[in-house]
């Protein structure tokens, strides 16, 4: 059991591009350190990103309702023509912040599980939001950062 230190902005890893995860790597000790700290969160985070713990993976973990999955080198395809504003906090930036940020009402997620099977589910409603949000991170993208105003800006490696 690791209870492990949450990166706060501006620490440059939350910046950088997370790393694919070769198949079949046996990953559970990052992923039982974010579930640790995940539960550990004095602020009832319902998600955290790998990089947020000092993995620079694209491994997240989501914890929201009882509904815990873990998604390894996920990839999201929207599926909604609508894109609404929601207010969004996140555990790497000061809890006093908010930021309206635009997303997808709807969208497939594809990802491997811890057990390296392939997944595929739809999603919809705040578990989309949570989902788009942590896979941001893996792109070097948080909530004040350059997805202020909802905008997503093409970011370069
Ligand atoms: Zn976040």
């Amino acid at each position: 059991m690791a209870i492990r230190e949450i990166r706060m902005v501006p620490d440059p890893i939350l910046d950088r591009v997370c790393e694919e995860v070769i198949h079949g790597t046996d990953v559970s000790h990052i992923v039982k350190d974010l579930k640790d700290t995940l539960s550990a969160s004095v602020r009832k985070g319902v998600g955290l990103s790998a990089n947020q713990i000092g993995y620079s993976v694209r491994i997240f973990i989501v914890d929201y309702k009882g509904q815990k999955l873990t998604l390894i080198n996920p990839r999201i395809v929207p599926k909604s023509a609508k894109y609404p504003f929601m207010e969004e906090s996140c555990l790497s930036v000061d809890p006093s912040i908010e930021v309206p940020i635009s997303r997808p009402s709807r969208i497939i997620a594809e990802y491997y599980g811890e057990d390296w099977l392939p997944r595929r589910f739809k999603f919809d409603g705040f578990m989309a939001r949570i989902i788009q949000h942590e896979n941001d991170h893996l792109n070097g993208l948080t909530i004040t950062g350059d997805r202020r105003d909802g905008i997503q800006k093409s970011k370069s490696k």
